[in-house]
């Protein structure tokens, strides 16, 4: 265990972020006490409130808080996601994000064998944000970026993943690179090259193209014969979102947002309005993106302790999960801190009682495959 305490900036976003955050505050209290994890907390003002407020989503002040911290737990933003999370992404350089999708026996759903990772390319594409008006309003265009050295190190990223991640089922590990290159020959064919190009590097890792339709159908066709699937921004935005319908739904799905030397861990989902204040959100994808957190920081500040605690909230999670303590969208009827406290409390009887033999799949062997083989 390091010495130095971490510091970790907390954005509490919109809709139902502030009850999200509350939920993760709940079970990392826990986790510090039982595993005595030396971490410190700072709240950054972030989104639409902020802006509404200030007339800046991310004034330079939160940015600043964000950059002195070692690391990032996001809830969702609403309206001004492009001024908070994409500007964080690009100006931090945090160029992988990774978004697991598996299944939970807890968790109903029409699969059961879905464990799959997208490594989406986080920094370029159309979220590069040149869009422009001609002829008077009646002409849009939009920008679509890709270089070779961000495509040569998100599929550098994909294919170390592929190697250490700990599987569900045993399947062969295999990278699936998604894009529409038959349409977007300059564009999406630079990114497909510089993919295979690494691949050859990596003789142990099947490799295979497959255009985004396609990856649609076979997502919803075939899910459980997907490994790692690396593709460029917006079509892993996209498919993010169905991966996962397939495991349970958004309330579910966490990711990381990984740099060199940095990380950002929020929910694939937005900030859901509709079920903003009234109790019922599920605060798992927030939960999990903790976990996700843990095994980083257990990766990169080679805090041994930080993992054991990702391994007990997990063990914790679904120990909850199968005594029924869910929220209404997986089918349960216990509030967002109801489950949190449940969780929680489970982390303390955990610990007291565990010997730790690392045997769950791990969502985040992957959270900085590259740090870790460097
Ligand atoms: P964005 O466009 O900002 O990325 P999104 O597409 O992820 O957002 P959301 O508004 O977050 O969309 O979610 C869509 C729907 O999914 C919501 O209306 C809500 O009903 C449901 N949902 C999202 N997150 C949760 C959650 N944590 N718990 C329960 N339901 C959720």
């Amino acid at each position: 265990m390091v010495n130095k305490s971490i510091l970790i900036s907390c954005i509490e976003g919109d809709g139902i972020g502030p009850e999200l955050l509350q939920a993760a505050r709940i079970v990392l209290k826990s986790l510090v006490e039982s595993f005595d994890l030396k971490l410190d907390f700072v709240n950054v003002a972030a989104g639409d409130r902020e802006l509404r407020k200030t007339g800046r989503a991310l004034p330079n002040e939160s940015f600043k808080l964000i950059q002195e911290s070692d690391v990032c737990l996001k809830a969702p933003v609403g309206e001004s996601a492009k001024e908070t999370i994409v500007r964080i992404r690009q100006e931090l350089d945090l160029y992988a994000n990774v978004r697991p999708a598996r299944n939970y026996p807890f968790i109903p759903s029409k699969f059961s064998d879905v464990d799959l990772v997208i490594v989406r390319e986080n920094t370029e594409d159309l979220y590069v944000g040149f869009e422009r008006r001609a002829q008077n309003g009646r002409k849009a265009t939009a920008l679509k970026v890709v270089t070779s050295k961000a495509s040569e190190r998100i599929a550098k990223f994909a294919f170390e993943l592929a190697m250490v991640r700990k599987q569900a089922r045993e399947k062969p590990r295999s990278v699936v690179c998604i894009t529409k290159s038959n349409v977007l020959r300059i564009t999406d064919g630079l990114f497909v090259k510089r993919c295979e190009r690494v691949s050859r590097k990596y003789p142990q890792v099947l490799f295979q193209k497959m255009y985004v339709d396609t990856a649609a159908m076979n997502l919803i066709r075939a899910p459980e014969s997907f490994d790692v699937i690396v593709t460029t921004n917006m079509y892993g935005d996209i498919l993010s979102d169905e991966a996962s319908q397939l495991v349970g739904g958004l309330g579910v799905s966490p990711s990381a947002n990984i740099g060199r030397k940095f990380a950002l861990f929020e929910p694939v989902h937005g900030c859901a309005p509709d079920i903003a204040g009234k109790g019922i959100a599920n605060p798992l994808a927030m939960i999990l993106s903790v976990e996700m957190m843990l095994d980083w920081l257990g990766e990169t500040r080679l805090c041994k302790r930080c993992h054991e605690a990702a391994q007990t909230l997990d063990k914790a999670i679904c120990s909850i999960g199968a005594s029924g303590i869910k929220t209404p969208d997986i089918g349960g009827r216990a509030t967002t801190l109801q489950v949190a406290e449940a969780i929680s409390k489970e982390i303390k009887l955990l610990a007291s009682s565990s010997s730790f033999s690392d045997d769950r799949v791990e969502m985040t062997k992957l959270v900085n495959p590259i740090a870790s083989s460097t």
